[in-house]
């Protein structure tokens, strides 16, 4: 492959995103998306959404439309594919079917591919074989020449036979957008299988295919990817030749792995690669795009707290690192939070209320008093929450009347000697209060507590906190009592006066 066959730079960017429906979709799968939208729209360029969905076994609808969930989820939008449609669909390859099988023929035809009818136990004895020699074990080139005759015989022993793909026999070179200069040895990339022998066409076929037919300029995808790529180089070649697609080669650019604890790959089968468990924790989309981003990107300076539209704003392929990429899910929860803290208050509001209708704490339709204390309790828990799956436990003490509220018991532990008569005289300087607001409240609580019984203020408000919140760590402890309400919070400082009381005797 020359540079000049190779794409060349300043004609429109045209790049793919192209999974195969299987599994939930998968962290590595996302930031592959997301490098490809951000080239695209860097450039004013198009993203092609195509889905490689050949293997009737493996591939499933509940998948695709996953896939489809997460890139809307993510803000991911393209311009040509699913729901969209575009001049070179379909954009699913099981409905390009006649089109693989129109380009099969072409190539045989043109003389780049061949027969092949060894059977599988064949090919196992052969490699063993090679392997025991010190020779390569890919495929040996066996069916290369067969005779006419020789392919009658097999047929008669009712044999159906693989089409192979015949490698031109030269090392395979190309300049990787991430990688530079790359080779591969003739040797090391044997004659490939492209149309199984039931006909069914596979990704060796169909996936340049599509690049060709659908104008596809550069190919930006994981490293796993890497040793298809002379096999696709050399597709690329026959196809120009036989007039599929421009004629013009794209180039490959190929991200970094990502790795996970222990400094292994990270796996579809990580939880932390499930798109499913940021879903269920409550992360913001524009949370993780950021942090997907910096899984082989940088922002070009230090910064590390961007938008998808500042992303790609600056996106470009030189700066993605070659270097594998560590993933910290540590820090993407820290990203995730400080986008918790700029989101309008509203909007935060809105994000927050399934996760409580998902804990019970409020039903399908607030109520109106549920709605606003939605409202009044939102910022305050804005800034105490990294996820939005955290807010039930942090605020559901707002949502539960009289028995449906318990103290958690861990915090429980609160309750101290001397707890019991702090909390009595607590509650009666409560019950004086001729006005029920924060400052109120506050003022009544260190007159009585702390310069009253003179005690410390952590521990004075500690025991009323986990009272009222049931929890040792809550949002601002008076706001909280105004919205609670005043028979709910002096009911639950009773309940606790009880409970520490029956612990100081026991
Ligand atoms: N369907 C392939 C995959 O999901 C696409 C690989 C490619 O980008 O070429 O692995
Ligand atoms: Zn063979």
């Amino acid at each position: 492959m020359n540079a000049s066959q190779q794409q060349s730079a300043d004609s429109p960017v045209r790049v793919r995103f192209c999974p195969s429906p299987t599994g939930n979709p998968h962290v590595g799968m996302l930031r592959t998306a997301l490098f490809n939208w951000a080239y695209a729209r860097h450039t004013s360029g198009t993203l092609v959404f195509r889905i490689e969905d050949t293997d009737a076994e493996r591939d499933s609808e509940e998948s695709y439309q996953a896939l489809l969930d997460a890139m809307g989820w993510l803000g991911l939008d393209w311009d040509e594919g699913p729901e969209v449609g575009g001049p070179h669909g379909p954009y699913r390859q099981s409905e390009r079917g006649p089109i693989y099988a129109d380009v099969a023929t072409r190539l045989a035809e043109a003389g780049f591919t061949y027969e092949c009818f060894c059977s599988p136990e064949e090919l196992a004895v052969r490699r063993e074989a090679a392997k025991v020699a010190g020779r390569p074990q890919g495929y040996d080139g066996h069916c290369r020449n067969l005779s006419d005759a020789e392919i009658a015989d097999y047929r008669a022993a009712g044999r159906d036979p693989v089409i192979r793909f015949r490698m031109p026999g030269h090392d395979f070179r190309w300049d990787d957008l991430v990688r530079g200069e790359l080779s591969f040895r003739a040797e090391h990339v044997p004659d490939f299988v492209i149309v199984r022998a039931n006909g069914q066409p596979l990704y060796t076929l169909v996936n340049p295919v599509d690049d060709a037919l659908m104008g596809i300029t550069h190919v930006l995808r994981g490293e796993d990817l890497l040793s298809s790529t002379p096999r696709q180089l050399a597709m690329h070649a026959a196809l120009a030749d036989i007039g599929v697609g421009s004629g013009r080669t794209p180039r490959f650019g190929h991200l970094p792995y990502v790795m996970g604890e222990g400094n292994r790959k990270l796996s579809k089968r990580d939880p932390e690669s499930s798109l499913a468990m940021y879903l269920e924790r409550g992360f913001l989309p524009e949370g993780l795009a950021n942090y997907l981003a910096l899984l082989g990107w940088s922002f070009g300076d230090d910064t590390e707290f961007f938008s998808l539209a500042q992303m790609a704003e600056r996106f470009d392929i030189a700066r993605v690192n070659p270097n594998p990429a560590r993933f910290d899910l540590k820090k993407c929860i820290s990203i995730n939070g400080d986008w918790m803290r700029v989101l309008e208050v509203d909007d935060f509001a809105t994000r927050m209320l399934p996760f409580l209708q998902r804990a019970g704490l409020i039903g399908d339709v607030p109520t109106d008093r549920q709605a606003a204390l939605v409202a009044a309790i939102a910022p305050l828990v804005q800034e105490r929450i990294e996820t939005l799956d955290q807010a039930p436990a942090m605020i559901g003490f707002l949502f539960q009347e009289g028995a449906a509220f318990t103290m958690a018991e861990a915090d429980a532990v609160a309750m101290v000697d001397g707890s019991g008569s702090a909390l009595a005289v607590a509650a009666e300087s409560l019950q004086a209060l001729s006005e029920w607001n924060t400052p109120a409240i506050e003022a009544a609580l260190r007159t009585s507590l702390v310069e009253g019984l003179g005690l410390k203020p952590r521990k004075a408000f500690g025991s009323v906190r986990v009272a009222v919140t049931g929890r040792r760590v809550s949002p601002p402890l008076f706001e909280s009592m105004e919205l609670l309400g005043r028979d709910e919070s002096l009911r639950r400082i009773e309940a606790a006066r009880v409970r520490a009381e029956a612990a100081a005797d026991g």
